[in-house]
């Protein structure tokens, strides 16, 4: 008899998704370097600092001590504690241990809120330029995603009014992130209250406020939506460890969120991956309640780069570079070498700009169409200033080439 292979045959869902743009390019630049080129990666979002050392003594401690077991599902009660105290002492937030849960990263976080709170047909409005995993996991939880766009002339920040025309009666939550991947705007007190008085005239409307980049603010205090009188029992403020204490490996993020979302949210990851590493929740505890001095001291480095990018970017002739107030990164907008060639090779886009460069001149950065911004590119600045100088010089070099 002989011996066949299974067809492979992917489910509807997978195939209707779209791969992570951002983990797609850093993986295209590893193997360009696998391969012996010299590249700049600047498509990941990743902190280039390892973790403050008070953070991994206390993980070591933890598993001496014996944390290598089962945690309860939204996390270990004093993670939550850690978490709730955070919350208040940051960001004027209210949330009792049973309003956390604690994930395998931010990203869990909002795929536990997708899954749990949509039905088929929802709609979510995605404040645009989004980051790219908000659309595709809101189609996971079989939502619709409502993108709503503001471009550079608007510091890529919708307005109030744009907003309240995008709402239906099926719009379920909306969501955004601010400090805000990709373009490191960040949304002021008025603008927030704006948005949350029109969230606060919709009954049944919630907010989802991803606030991972809140250390990360050249402006000054970060400001939690959440805070607002009128929308504290409608939002979920999901945050994480990876950007602030460069934990991205360690793959924890968390939610504050009313009681009955968070015991939803628990309920599903109950059933995908349960709490998330025990010895890695202590540290976390530590890291929040501990020297926040490692953290500032990585946010004023991220300083210093953006302004070496910006200046170096808007050298570029052709380039529209924003000035961004958190994060780690700059969204030019290039749509002025939108068909221009060099030689044979034509842009058509901007993700054919991105290969250019790649191909080019071996630096990776993500295109703006993956974060519904076509025209642009994001540039993450998470990069020591010798690679960022190099890669503005290079790419300086290989734009002046198309025409
Ligand atoms: N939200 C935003 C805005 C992000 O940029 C990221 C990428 N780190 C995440 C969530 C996911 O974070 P985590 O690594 O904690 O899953
Ligand atoms: N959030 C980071 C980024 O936007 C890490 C990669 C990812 O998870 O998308 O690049």
């Amino acid at each position: 008899m002989s011996v066949t292979s299974p067809k492979a045959i992917i489910s509807d869902r997978l195939m209707r998704m779209s791969e992570s743009a951002t983990i797609a390019m850093a993986q295209m630049a590893r193997d360009l370097r696998g391969q012996g080129h010299n590249v700049i990666s600047l498509s990941l979002g990743e902190p280039d600092f390892d973790t403050p050392e008070h953070i991994k003594q206390a993980a070591k401690e933890a598993l001496d001590a014996g944390y290598t077991k089962y945690t309860p599902v939204p996390g270990l009660i004093e993670l939550r504690e850690a978490i709730s105290t955070k919350f208040k002492r940051d960001n004027d937030l209210d949330y009792g241990i049973n309003q956390i849960v604690v994930s395998n990263g931010a990203k869990q976080s909002i795929a536990n809120l997708s899954l749990s709170l949509l039905n088929k047909g929802d709609e979510v409005i995605i404040l645009t330029p989004y980051w790219v995993s908000y659309f595709e996991i809101v189609k996971l939880g079989g939502g619709i995603p409502v993108p709503v766009f503001a471009g550079i002339d608007q510091d890529y920040k919708i307005t109030a009014a744009q907003l309240s025309e995008a709402i239906t009666d099926k719009t379920r939550f909306i969501l955004f992130s601010s400090p805000c991947n990709p373009t490191g705007s960040v949304y002021s007190k008025e603008e927030l209250k704006s948005i949350a008085d029109v969230v606060a005239a919709h009954e049944d409307l919630l907010i989802v406020s991803d606030e991972i980049y809140e250390y990360i603010n050249f402006k000054g205090d970060h400001i939690s939506i959440g805070s607002f009188e009128n929308v504290r029992d409608r939002t979920i403020t999901v945050n994480g460890f990876a950007k602030g204490f460069a934990m991205t490996g360690w793959r924890l993020g968390y939610m504050g969120a009313p009681e009955w979302v968070a015991k939803a949210c628990a309920k599903m990851q109950g059933q995908f991956t349960s709490g998330a590493t025990a010895f890695g929740q202590k540290a976390a505890a530590h890291a929040l309640l501990s020297d926040m001095s490692p953290t500032y001291k990585m946010r004023e480095a991220f300083r210093a780069r953006r302004s070496l990018v910006i200046d170096g970017l808007n050298d570029i002739p052709g380039f529209k570079v924003n000035k961004p107030d958190g994060a780690f990164y700059v969204f030019p907008d290039i749509s002025h070498y939108i068909n221009k060639k060099n030689g044979d090779e034509l842009i058509e886009n901007d993700s054919d700009f991105c290969m250019y460069l790649l191909k080019n001149c071996h630096v990776a950065v993500v295109a703006g169409s993956a974060f519904g911004a076509p025209g642009c590119f994001r540039l993450s600045y998470a990069a020591s200033e010798e690679d960022l100088k190099e890669a503005i010089r290079r790419i300086k070099a290989c734009v002046e080439k198309l025409v």
